[in-house]
């Protein structure tokens, strides 16, 4: 196995070990993937987490053709597909059925701009994908067509999709969307809280265009 594609495999088992270790994504639930040139590495379908190792991860090409591994690719392959598809800039995807998140999913609930976070996403609300089968190609479309200039969504009845740059960046993104969930969640037990203005919302996306960096 090449140095670049096990290094690759070893970090798509850190971030879903993490799913299971945070309890970001209950059980079996949840997968991983990172982007390597054409070609997809993904968590196996219905498989442990904690019981990974480097040879276990599928890696398929674009069309789900399976090139390695030894079980079924991901339930939900052509979601991942779909996104690197659609956002060139995507090298790693988590998709998740974190709690917080998973319950503003069932109710249909997009998250507003009730916290300046929200913009962490990419813009001024995380959206609801429709509701589809998982792992189904209309699944796929629909998440694409409510990351549309974001970098998560919620699904409906299902869960959370974040995608970022790195696996290490869409697995922080996964985290602060759930984050952001149980903060939102909390703030409805009060009431509706008020919310910032498109103004405010595209001034905090430009500020997180270059938040951490230096220079
Ligand atoms: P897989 O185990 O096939 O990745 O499915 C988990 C899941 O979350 C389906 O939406
Ligand atoms: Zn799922």
């Amino acid at each position: 196995m090449a140095e670049e594609s096990s290094a690759l495999r070893a970090r798509v088992i850190a971030a879903a070990r993490d799913l299971a270790a945070t309890g970001l994504s209950p059980q079996m639930s949840g997968n991983v993937s990172a982007r390597q040139g054409e070609r997809i590495l993904i968590t196996p379908s219905g498989i442990a987490y904690t019981a990974l190792s480097p040879d276990d991860i599928s890696e398929i090409a674009m069309d789900g053709e399976v090139l390695a591994g030894p079980h079924a690719p991901s339930s939900e392959w052509q979601m991942h597909a779909a996104i690197y598809e659609a956002f060139p800039e995507a090298g790693g995807i988590v998709h998740a059925h974190s709690g917080f998140a998973t319950v503003l999913a069932v109710m249909k609930r997009e998250i507003p701009p009730f916290h300046y976070m929200v913009a962490v996403a990419g813009g001024r609300n995380i959206r609801v994908a429709d509701y589809a089968t998982f792992g189904t190609a209309e699944l796929s479309q629909n998440a694409v067509a409510a990351l549309r200039g974001r970098r998560a969504c919620l699904l409906a009845h299902h869960g959370q999709i974040a995608f970022g740059e790195t696996i290490e960046a869409a697995l922080h993104l996964a985290h602060e969307v759930e984050t952001l969930s149980a903060q939102y969640w909390r703030a409805l037990q009060i009431g509706e809280p008020e919310l910032l203005s498109d103004d405010e919302m595209a001034l905090n996306v430009e500020k997180f265009r270059t938040y951490g960096r230096k220079g």
